[in-house]
C-alpha cells in the first residue's frame, strides 16, 4: 500500500534512502536545507517541499537522516512534533548521541506521538542499493510499524529494545569495529617488522583466531583479503572523521552510563590524532599509515 513519507535530510545517506522509498511506490515529500540535495531528490522521483514542516504536516511516516543530536533536537522540537498527525510514526535515522535520542522520543511519547531511533550500518553503497542494517529502539508495536518502511531500504531490520536501544546498539558496534580496526593494523604492522610476508600472515590469522571483520572483510593491507579501501588508496569507503564521530559518541555514552572502556578510549585518541594529521577524509583502514609510520597528509 503506498503511504505519504516525509523525508527530512537528503545528503550521502538520505537521498539514497529517499530515493529508495519513492521507487517503491512511496509518495515522498522530501526537505534539505540545500538546494542541490532538493534537485537530487526530485530527480530520484520524490517531491521536494519548503520546509520540514511541509514535508510532515501530510505524512504517515516522517523519516530524518541528520547530522548530529543538536539538528535532530531542532528538527523535531521545533518544527516537526507541531506539524505531523496524531497517528504520524516519527523513525530518526541519523546517528546521534543516546542521551538527546533518549530525550527527543520521550518529548515524542509526551505528545501523545510514536516514534523509534533508527541509525544504520552500511555507508554510502548501502543508502544507495538499499541494503542498510537498522537497529531500531522504541515500542514493540512501533518497531512494527516501522519496520516494513525501514525494509524497502535495508536488507536487515532489528529491534534492539526500548527508545535509545537502537543508538546504544550503534555505538557499541562501531566502537568494537574502531578497537579491531586498530588491533588488526598494529597486527600487520608487528608482522611486516619481524619480516613476514603479509599475504600469508593474512592467510594463518584470517583461518586463526585473529580472525575479525576488520581483517577477512576489510583488510587494511593492499594487495590482501578481498578488494578494500586499501586497494583505491583509501579513497571512499568509510571516513575516518565518521569513525571519530561515533567513537565520540560512544565514550560520551560509556562516561554517562559509567562503563570501562579503555580500548574504545584509546581507539578514540588514536583516530582523534589521525584526523588532526590530516586523514579525517581517508577512509578508517588508512589509520594503518599512521601505526607503521609511512603516513603523510
Ligand atoms: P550529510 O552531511 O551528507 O547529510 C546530512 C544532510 O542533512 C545534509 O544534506 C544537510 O543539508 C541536511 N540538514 C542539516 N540540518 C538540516 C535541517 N535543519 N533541516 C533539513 N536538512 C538539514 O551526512 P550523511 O553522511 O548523509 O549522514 C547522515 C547521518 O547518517 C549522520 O548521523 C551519520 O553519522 C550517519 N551515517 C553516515 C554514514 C556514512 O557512511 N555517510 C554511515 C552510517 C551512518
Amino acid at each position: 500500500i503506498m503511504a505519504t513519507i516525509g523525508f527530512i535530510g537528503l545528503g550521502n545517506m538520505g537521498g539514497g534512502m529517499a530515493a529508495n522509498l519513492a521507487k517503491a511506490g512511496h509518495d515522498v515529500r522530501a526537505f534539505d536545507l540545500s538546494a542541490e540535495a532538493l534537485d537530487r531528490t526530485k530527480a530520484a522521483g520524490c517531491l521536494p517541499v519548503g520546509s520540514a514542516a511541509e514535508a510532515a504536516k501530510e505524512a504517515e511516516f516522517v523519516v530524518t537522516m541528520l547530522p548530529a543530536g543538536k539538528h535532530v533536537q531542532s528538527v523535531y522540537e521545533g518544527e516537526l512534533f507541531d506539524a505531523v498527525p496524531a497517528s504520524a510514526l516519527l523513525i530518526d535515522c541519523s546517528t546521534i548521541d543516546v542521551a538527546t535520542a533518549k530525550a527527543v522520543g520521550a518529548s515524542a511519547g509526551a505528545k501523545g506521538l510514536a516514534m523509534v531511533d533508527a541509525p544504520v550500518s552500511g555507508g554510502i553503497a548501502a543508502a544507495n542499493g538499499g541494503t542498510l542494517t537498522f537497529m531500531v529502539g522504541g515500542a514493540t508495536e512501533h518497531f512494527a510499524r516501522a519496520e516494513p518502511i525501514l525494509a524497502l531500504m535495508g536488507k536487515a531490520v532489528i529491534h534492539a529494545g526500548g527508545l535509545g536501544s537502537g543508538q546504544a546498539a550503534k555505538i557499541a558496534n562501531n566502537m568494537l569495529l574502531g578497537a579491531t580496526m586498530i588491533a588488526t593494523c598494529e597486527a600487520f604492522t608487528l608482522a611486516a617488522k619481524l619480516g613476514l610476508d603479509l599475504q600469508t600472515f593474512y592467510d594463518i590469522s584470517s583461518q586463526a583466531s585473529g580472525q575479525s571483520w576488520s581483517m577477512t572483510s576489510y583488510c587494511p593491507v593492499p594487495g590482501v583479503g578481498p578488494e578494500t579501501p586499501a586497494d583505491r588508496g583509501y579513497e571512499g569507503g568509510f571516513a575516518s572523521a565518521l569513525m571519530l564521530k561515533d567513537l565520540k559518541l560512544a565514550i560520551g555514552a560509556a562516561q554517562d552510563a559509567g562503563a570501562s572502556v579503555p580500548m574504545g578510549a584509546n581507539a578514540e585518541a588514536l583516530y582523534q590524532a589521525f584526523a588532526n594529521l590530516g586523514g579525517a577524509s581517508k577512509d578508517f583502514s588508512a589509520i594503518i599509515k599512521l601505526l607503521d609510520g609511512s603516513w603523510s597528509a
